[in-house]
């Protein structure tokens, strides 16, 4: 395509590197420009409205035009605009902020470190887990498990925890001692006719053999999603949770609990620990924490792990870690307006209205022939787009069957995500209306359809 010379299209060309974008494709097709958002939609530089599938990237809960968020900034940066919380030092957006969380958080978790992006949670979560382990005099206990298709983030440790082979090719990529079990995929991984409860002792068992291959003095922890999302939204099969930390417990192997996608509500609770019983050591949360309106995240910890940090950071001098911007007092007065309004405004009982007629609408694209399996909980989900219905196969990859489905649904006024597998994910923010539901699984359906034209495959 060519642009006008000095057209926005031209410059994001000619001048912006783009993360986690085909830089070739990219020169001739240029970007799609986002101006402006009310409510669940944004607005692009035609004036086109587009309702927001994705919460951008599974973010923005309170939607594009949240007034007291913008407030709360505005305010925050005319009292305080910055300040720090090394050696001693705090403000009281921070203190409120940790406050509030903790309050929030599973009863396991007594203490949150906040950092600027869930890549640099999960980063400082590894730290922690290191330093944990030799404070407690076991150098050796270090290797950390995490899933085949996990997302946890992009920085070199956070990247070599997430299970995706594109976060890896080029970058020399897991950095050692980061190893990778399977994770619950029950459409192609359960064998014909086990129940869940048998394909979930089985991966269970699968990361009990690991962990014992391995030894057990050199595992120091475990991360997962409670709902893997980047990975293609999928939710665990019934007692998956409960058999993974019973071998957790058996091997003294930490827990890590990445809600960074799922917390806020997301799942019909206010994190995913309680849709699914988990009693994490650790917790990392980020995204709809600030409503994506700033960006800010938490690496929450036990008061177990608190106490060795503790030991260890008088013996060192210091707890050697902290980023100039942690805690920043912009981002964490808007995080804890965030939250005041999930409270107020009671947006777990918001979403557990709506939740059940987004499942019953996405159940019903499983229905579509295009559709192999579709898959969610509360308001987040996913359909995994085949070629073979019956067989459960899959397009070829090059055909990029998922990005063309994306497409035709964007042009049908909803934005989505691809995803591997040819898998299409919707989670839109948390304030949707029931109308806007039905708008968002109207708009699906006719990018399905329209893409079952261009197969030619009948609907
Ligand atoms: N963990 C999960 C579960 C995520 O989905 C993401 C981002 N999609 C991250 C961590 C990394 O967060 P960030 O992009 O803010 O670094």
């Amino acid at each position: 395509m060519t642009f006008q010379p000095n057209s926005p299209h031209a410059r994001d060309v000619r001048y912006h590197l783009h993360p986690y974008t085909n830089l070739k494709a990219h020169e001739e097709q240029g970007p799609l420009i986002i101006e402006r958002g009310e409510g669940v939609y944004v607005f692009d530089d035609s004036g086109k409205r587009y309702l927001e599938g994705l919460a951008g990237l599974w973010c923005t809960g309170l939607g594009f035009s949240e007034e007291r968020l913008a407030k709360a900034a505005y305010e925050q940066m005319r009292k305080l605009p910055y300040a720090h919380s090394f050696a001693h030092r705090s403000h009281p957006a921070v203190i409120d902020l940790a406050e509030k969380l903790i309050s929030l958080a599973p009863d396991s978790i007594s203490k949150v470190f906040f950092t600027n992006s869930g890549s640099e949670a999960n980063d400082t979560q590894v730290k922690i887990v290191r330093y944990y382990n030799n404070v407690r005099g076991r150098p050796e206990k270090k290797k950390i498990i995490a899933r085949k298709g996990s997302y946890h983030g992009i920085t070199l440790a956070s990247a070599s925890l997430t299970g995706l082979a594109y976060a890896h090719k080029f970058f020399d990529l897991p950095l050692d001692g980061f190893l990778h079990t399977e994770a619950p995929h029950p459409y192609h991984g359960a064998e014909p006719g086990e129940s869940e409860e048998d394909y979930a002792s089985r991966l269970a068992q699968m990361l009990d053999d690991m962990i014992v291959a391995e030894g057990p003095d050199t595992v120091a922890a475990f991360i997962a999603e409670p709902v893997m999302g980047a990975g293609g939204v999928m939710p665990p099969p019934a007692t998956y949770f409960e058999k993974i930390q019973a071998v957790l417990k058996k091997h003294d192997v930490l827990f890590i609990a990445d809600e960074v996608i799922c917390g806020f509500g997301r799942t019909g609770n206010m994190f995913a620990c309680e849709t699914y019983g988990l009693k994490p050591d650790m917790l990392t949360v980020a995204k709809q924490l600030s409503s994506g309106y700033l960006p800010i995240a938490g690496a929450m910890v036990s008061d177990e792990i608190y106490q060795v940090l503790k030991e260890g950071s008088a013996e060192a001098g210091t707890f050697g870690t902290g980023y100039t911007y942690t805690g920043h007092p912009v981002s964490a007065a808007v995080a804890l307006e965030t939250l005041n309004i999930y409270q107020e405004r009671d947006i777990v009982g918001h979403v557990r209205a709506v939740m059940g007629r987004f499942q019953e609408r996405l159940m019903a694209l499983g229905e579509h022939p295009l559709v192999g399996e579709a898959r969610g909980v509360g308001l987040i989900g996913a359909v995994e787009l085949v070629e073979d219905k019956a067989g459960k196969r899959n397009f070829d990859a090059a055909r990029k069957i998922g990005a063309r489905a994306a497409q035709l649904c964007q042009e049908e006024g909803v934005l989505l995500r691809p995803l591997a597998n040819d898998t299409v994910a919707a989670c839109p923010p948390l304030i949707i209306e029931p109308a806007q539901v039905e708008e968002l699984f109207d708009g699906f359906t006719r990018g399905l359809d329209r893409l079952a034209g261009e197969l030619g495959v009948a609907v």
